[in-house]
């Protein structure tokens, strides 16, 4: 099997990927259609290509809100999930924990409950016909501020499907983590593992304060944490897993070229890292071309390559007997695969 086929067939975990950011392009046509929004700029899949083009990362958001809102009614996220996991599954993709921005599409007028109940049946069908596993974290936006986080933590009291954790995405530079203390603290309480994007769009203080702040297991992104030794070294000594989004990044302008991406560095230096689409379809990227990307243009191996898949389970949400599981099958894979005695 040559490089690019051990990659496809190798076992996978997502941890970071955003619905809304996953809806293929034809879906987004069909969106659009739906409300007799058809807009002339948007036609074909390429016209929505050539809309994904990013100058940075404001732009991208404001893009991005284009997108979701699109979204019009609540059982159109049972499309976009089943196939967002249809695409995963594709990739060899065991098991995603899905970021679901409830706060945005609510504004819209969308009943929270309601599209919980969509997106799951989405999973459940997706489970069915590919048996890929998905929980979901949910996003709260920090844009809205942190007490918008508080509704959010009481719908996810009323109605916690599935829902394994919390994050912040949204405007990282306008919206410092620490306001949100209080609200990771309440999270926290009610069971939830602690995820904030980071190090993203603004600089290595953003990462400090959410490890210092809202004490988090987990950074999305985590880039420029890269400009900082003391805060790397950090990350190492309080076991924090980065969940990194080379394509991303990249089309976001976060790194100049992959090449400079910190991923190998972090990886090197011991750092638990994982590899990610975090919006495949707005990105035009999935889990095998970020696999492929980084083995091209970072030399990382098949053996580090299923390091990664590694990192990524170990430090998902999943339950200690579902991990000890799944790792159980992930290693039986690898060495059908590679033929190597493998001791890991
Ligand atoms: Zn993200």
């Amino acid at each position: 099997m040559d490089i690019e086929g051990l990659i496809r067939a190798l076992p996978k975990v997502e941890q970071h990927i955003h619905i809304v950011g996953a809806t293929r392009p034809e879906t987004l046509l069909w969106l659009l259609d739906e409300e007799g929004k058809s807009h002339k700029s948007f036609k074909t899949v390429a016209d929505i290509r050539r809309f994904f083009q990013y100058r940075d990362f404001p732009h991208f958001i404001n893009i991005y809100k284009t997108v979701f809102r699109c979204i019009t009614r609540e059982d159109q996220f049972e499309r976009i999930t089943y196939e967002m996991l249809e695409d995963d599954a594709r990739c060899n993709v065991r098991y995603v924990e899905a970021s679901f921005s409830a706060p945005d599409h609510v504004r819209q007028g969308l009943d929270y409950a309601l599209m919980l109940d969509a997106i799951n049946e989405g999973v459940r069908q997706a489970h069915q016909d590919f048996g890929i596993e998905c929980n979901l974290r949910i996003d709260l936006v920090r844009n809205y501020g942190p007490d918008v986080g508080v509704q959010v933590l009481d719908w996810i009291e009323n109605k916690n499907d599935n829902i394994v954790s919390i994050d912040i995405g949204g405007s990282e530079e306008k919206f410092p983590p620490k306001p949100f203390a209080c609200v990771y603290q309440r999270a926290k309480e009610m069971g939830l593992h602690l995820v904030a994007h980071a190090g993203e769009a603004a600089g290595p203080e953003s990462v400090w304060d959410a490890i210092n702040h809202l004490n988090v297991e987990r950074i999305g992104h985590g880039v420029t944490a890269s400009r900082d030794s003391e805060l790397v070294d950090y990350l190492l000594k309080r076991d924090v897993t980065i969940e990194m989004c080379p394509t991303s990044n990249l089309r976001t302008g976060a790194v100049p070229s992959l090449q400079e991406h910190p991923i190998r560095t972090f990886f090197d230096k011991g750092i638990r890292v994982t590899v990610n689409t975090d919006d495949p379809s707005m990105f035009n990227t999935n889990m095998n071309n970020e696999y492929l990307q980084l083995h091209q243009q970072l030399n990382f191996g098949i053996p580090e390559l299923f390091m990664l898949s590694l990192n990524a389970l170990d430090s998902s949400f999943l339950s200690e007997t579902q991990k000890v599981q799944m790792r159980k099958s992930f290693i039986k894979e690898y060495r059908r695969l590679t033929g190597a005695l493998c001791n890991l």
